[in-house]
């Protein structure tokens, strides 16, 4: 494959990093060290995304119409590389920008795109994706949360855990029943403040106040919340999750970490060792298999293509770098795993335990992976 930035993208990718690099601020590292799904990064998007906004650099994918201006895809992706590898300052609202907005921008009625997309364009919008439920994460088809149509009302009871943001969240894009199987889901664009609606923190390793369980008693809400139609959940969340699969390039800051790993075995006079080279070498080479496969899946959706299998790859991919980085750290630096010198290492290593979880198993692209690719029988 001859693959090379043109001079376009090289100039564009400069501009994002001194971008970052001037508008920053001081104490962002320790921000930084709660993790992109943190509240602290959340909290801390609503002042910077503005700024990204007003410099062009928070959705310039988008139509003109709805705030952007038109750029290509491959600025997009650009875009999220350098987020990334700086830590994520978009917090939670990556999330608008990747796959909520284009979402609402092909599903939303016009009600729905003027009332939700000019705040996300502006980077003022906070939103929590209410898929999982207890005995519903992998086999998200099983969701049992209820939606009842009560005039021109619905009424939603039942239970999402594990959701990210939603302490912050001022609407939930919700996956709720309204009837049986596949094609009675519907997803509801739900603001949070509406009376019923119960949120409780998850204590976990990640943080306190990154993931919760959210409970709806009795949550009345009016149709026009409804995005699409009622049997319409399951291709909008088919859509959606394509976009979700490649939009976090975490190979972009595991590739950075390794490197900073590296420099810091050198500093140490610890990086002659062949075997210790050689897990290095792996290591590099896992991030560059995940960059080349995402690009894979950036490339055909540039060209219009529908989403294959290859975003499927691309995640099994991602997760497999990440670990192999993190592996490499806790092997050769385990020194840098304890006290506080080393937090850039030790917050990279929390959520590589959970990238092969959140936004869907890794098993499961496996699977996918198994039967969709390599035409493998179901059970095999
Ligand atoms: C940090 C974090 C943030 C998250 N944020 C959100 C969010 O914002 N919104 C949201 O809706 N959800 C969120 N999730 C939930 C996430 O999407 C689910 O955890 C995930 O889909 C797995 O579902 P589960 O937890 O029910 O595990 P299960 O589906 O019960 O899986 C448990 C284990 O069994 C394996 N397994 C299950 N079925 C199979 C199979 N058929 N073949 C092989 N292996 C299998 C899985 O790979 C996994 O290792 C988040 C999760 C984490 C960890």
């Amino acid at each position: 494959m001859d693959f090379a930035w043109s001079d376009e993208n090289d100039a564009f990718r400069t501009k994002v990093s001194d971008f970052l690099d001037q508008n920053l601020p001081n104490d962002w590292q320790a921000i930084a060290r709660h993790g992109p799904g943190s509240r602290e990064q959340t909290e801390f998007s609503l002042s910077f995304c503005p700024q990204l906004a007003a410099a062009g650099f928070l959705v310039p994918h988008w139509p003109a119409e709805w705030g952007g201006a038109d750029r290509p895809t491959w600025e997009h992706f650009i875009l999220g590389e350098e987020m990334w590898a700086a830590g994520e300052p978009r917090g939670g609202q990556y999330m608008n920008v990747n796959w909520i907005g284009p979402v609402l921008m092909r599903y939303g009625s016009e009600e729905q795109k003027h009332r939700y997309l000019p705040p996300m364009a502006a980077g003022r919008a906070i939103w929590c994706q209410g898929f999982s439920e207890p005995g519903a994460g992998s086999d998200l088809a099983s969701l049992r949360t209820k939606a009842l149509r009560d005039g021109d009302d619905y009424i939603i009871n039942g239970q999402k855990i594990w959701t990210s943001y939603a302490g912050l969240a001022e609407t939930c894009f919700l996956l709720a029943r309204t009837g049986e199987g596949r094609s009675g889901i519907a997803v509801f664009l739900v603001p949070m403040d509406t009376p019923g609606i119960e949120v409780r923190a998850i204590p976990s390793l990640i943080g306190h106040g990154d993931i919760h369980e959210v409970f709806f008693t009795d949550v009345r809400i009016p149709s026009s919340c409804r995005l699409g139609e009622e049997g319409e959940g399951w291709t909008i969340i088919s859509y959606a999750l394509a976009n979700e699969r490649v939009g976090i390039p975490r190979y972009e800051m595991s590739s950075r970490e390794l490197d900073a790993m590296v420099a810091e075995l050198k500093s140490r006079g610890g990086f002659g060792n062949a075997a210790i080279r050689t897990r290095a070498a792996e290591a590099a080479a896992a991030c560059d298999a995940a960059r080349m496969l995402v690009y894979r899946v950036v490339d055909e959706r540039a060209r219009g293509e529908p989403p294959g299998t290859a975003a499927n790859l691309a995640r099994v991919a991602v997760v497999e770098a990440d670990h192999k980085v993190t592996d490499f750290g806790m092997d050769f630096l385990p020194d840098c795993y304890s006290g506080s010198d080393h937090a850039a290492f030790q917050a990279h290593h929390e959520r590589a335990i959970v990238t092969g979880i959140a936004a869907g198993a890794a098993e499961i692209q496996l699977n996918l992976v198994a039967r969709r690719h390599l035409d493998l029988p179901k059970g095999a």
